[in-house]
C-alpha cells in the first residue's frame, strides 16, 4: 500500500464544502467523545466497537451531519475505534503513557474507500449525503497509480490548504532476469543528522545522501518562527479573552508557514530515500540493514539537541526506506546500531567518537568517512546482534563513493533561489563583503564601461 498526497484545485464553493466535509466529521467525532463521557459518567461501559458505534450512527438518522454522507462518517467512527484499541493494547502491554482518544478537533480528515468515489483523470467524485449536489473536485496533478489501484482516497487539510491522500495498492516492481535484487548483497545503512542516509554497500561502494539543506530549513524555521512569536507576543489574548483579528491574522499565517515546513521536509525525506532504493536496485542489492537508533531517543540530551533529534525524525526516514523498499523488492532489516560509529571497521577495536566527519582508527591506521564507517559496521551486524565476520573487511570498507543530496527544491539549496528567510550572515562585520548586491548604477555624466566593473568586482557567491 502506497500514499500520495495531492492538491485540489477549488472554486471557493468547491472548497467551502470540502471544509464543510472537514467540519462534519469534526462533530462526528466530537459526538463520539460526549456520548462516551457521558456513558462513563453514568457507569455505562464506552462504545468502542466500529459495529456497535455505526449503529449509533444509524440511529443518529440521516442528515445529522449536513453534506457528510454515511461511509465518510463510518471513516471517522472506524479512526476512533482504531485509536481506541491502539490505545488499549498500549496500555495492557504496561505503557500508562497511552491515551485514549479524548481531544475534540475541529476538524477531522475523511477517508473514502473503494467504490464510494469515482476518480478519473483528475477529477475526483466525492460521496455526499443524500439528497444533497454531487461533489466533483479536481486534482492537481495527476495520481501518480492507475485508477484501477486506488484502494482509498483521503480529504484532509494542512493549515488552509485542502489536499486528497490517495492510497493505492501496488504491486512489487519486477526486474527482467539477472537484474533482481540479490538478498545475499547486503548494505548497512546509517541514519545521520549530516546525512539521512550514509550506506556501505559490498564491492567497496557507498553512498552519502547529504540533508544539509535539511537542516538548514529546519533551523531557518526555527529562527524565523521565533522572530515571529516575538513580534506579536504583546498582541497574544491573555485567558477568556478572544484574539483580535490581527491575532487571528497572524495564527493564520503560523499554521501556513508551520505546514509548508513540514511539507518541505517530508518531501526532501523521501526523494531521500528514493536515492537510495534506486542506488540499491542498480546494484542488485537485496537486504538493506538499517542501523535503528531510536532507543538512543529517550535519553534526555538538553534541549537543543533535543530539538535537532526531533528535526531528524529518524522513525519517519525508516518508514518512507521501509515502503519504498518494500516496493522494489529489497528487504529491510533493523539492527543495534549502537557503537557502530565508534568501532573500527578494520580491526574492530572501539575508538572514540570522532569530532568531525573523518573516523581515525588509532590502532591499526585506518581511516574514512565517519558515516560510512557506522553504515559498515551495521552491514555486519546480525539481527541478533551477532556480529559476522567472514571476508576480510578492508574489501568492505566502502572506496567507491557516490554523493547525493537531499532537498534540492529547498530555497537556498541552489544559488539561483535565495531564502527569503536568511538574513545576510556576515552583515557589517569588519571586513565583510557583505551581502551580495547588484553594482549601483553607473555615476551621472560617466560613460566610460569600466566605472561599472571594479567597484563591487567581487562576487560573493552562496557555498553550502
Ligand atoms: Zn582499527
Amino acid at each position: 500500500m502506497r500514499t500520495a498526497r495531492v492538491g485540489l484545485r477549488l472554486a471557493p464553493a468547491q472548497r467551502r464544502r470540502c471544509f464543510g466535509l472537514l467540519v462534519a466529521a469534526g462533530d462526528v467525532w466530537a459526538c463520539v467523545l460526549d456520548m462516551n463521557r457521558w456513558r462513563r459518567q453514568r457507569g455505562l461501559p464506552a462504545i468502542v466497537g466500529y459495529q456497535a458505534l455505526c449503529r449509533e450512527l444509524s440511529a443518529a438518522g440521516p442528515g445529522t451531519f449536513g453534506d457528510l454522507d454515511t461511509t465518510g462518517a463510518r471513516s471517522v467512527l472506524r479512526r476512533y475505534s482504531d485509536a481506541w484499541f491502539a490505545a488499549a493494547k498500549r496500555r495492557t502491554g504496561g505503557d500508562v503513557s497511552a491515551r485514549f482518544p479524548r481531544r475534540k478537533r475541529r476538524l477531522m480528515p475523511v477517508r473514502y474507500y473503494h467504490g464510494t468515489f469515482t476518480l478519473t483523470g483528475r477529477h475526483l467524485r466525492l460521496p455526499v449525503a443524500r439528497g444533497r449536489p454531487p461533489l466533483w473536485v479536481r486534482l492537481d496533478r495527476d495520481p501518480p497509480y492507475p485508477a484501477e489501484q486506488v484502494r482509498s482516497v483521503t480529504l484532509l487539510n494542512e493549515g488552509a490548504r485542502l489536499f486528497v491522500e490517495v492510497t493505492a495498492e501496488v504491486p512489487v516492481a519486477t526486474y527482467p532476469p539477472g537484474h533482481e535484487p540479490d538478498p545475499e548483497r547486503v548494505a548497512g545503512v546509517d541514519l545521520g543528522v549530516i546525512h539521512p542516509y550514509a550506506v556501505a554497500g559490498p564491492g567497496g561502494e557507498g553512498l552519502l545522501v547529504s540533508g544539509r539543506a535539511l537542516r538548514a530549513e529546519a533551523h531557518l524555521h526555527l529562527k524565523d518562527a521565533k522572530y515571529r512569536r516575538r513580534a506579536v507576543a504583546r498582541r497574544a489574548p491573555r485567558p477568556g479573552q478572544a484574539g483580535s483579528r490581527r491575532w487571528r491574522k497572524y495564527r493564520a499565517r503560523q499554521r501556513k508557514l508551520e505546514a509548508r515546513h513540514k511539507r518541505r521536509i517530508k518531501q526532501a525525506q523521501h526523494e531521500a530515500a528514493k536515492q537510495v532504493i534506486e542506488w540499491a536496485v542498480t546494484r542488485r542489492i537485496g537486504t538493506l540493514r538499517v542501523g535503528d537508533p531510536r532507543g538512543v531517543l529517550e535519553l534526555k540530551a538538553g534541549r537543543r539537541h533535543n530539538q535537532r533529534l526531533r528535526d531528524w525524525r529518524p522513525g519517519y526516514l525508516i518508514r518512507c526506506l521501509k515502503d519504498k523498499a518494500e516496493q522494489a523488492g529489497i528487504r529491510l532489516e533493523l539492527v543495534d546500531e549502537r557503537g557502530s560509529s565508534s568501532t573500527c571497521p578494520v580491526c574492530g577495536r572501539r575508538v572514540p567518537k570522532p569530532v568531525g566527519r573523518r573516523f581515525r582508527c588509532m590502532h591499526c591506521g585506518f581511516s574514512g568517512h565517519r558515516d560510512l564507517v557506522g553504515g559498515a559496521n551495521i552491514a555486519r551486524r546480525g539481527p541478533g546482534d551477532t556480529i559476522t565476520t567472514d571476508t576480510d573487511t578492508e574489501d568492505r570498507f566502502p572506496v567507491v563513493i557516490t554523493h547525493r543530496r537531499a532537498g534540492r527544491h529547498l530555497p537556498g539549496a541552489g544559488p539561483a533561489r535565495r531564502d527569503p528567510r536568511r538574513r545576510p550572515h556576515h552583515g557589517t562585520a569588519h571586513r565583510s563583503p557583505g551581502r551580495p548586491r547588484p553594482a549601483p548604477p553607473p555615476p551621472a555624466g560617466s560613460r566610460s564601461p569600466t566605472a561599472r566593473i571594479n567597484q563591487h568586482g567581487h562576487h560573493t557567491t552562496n557555498v553550502d
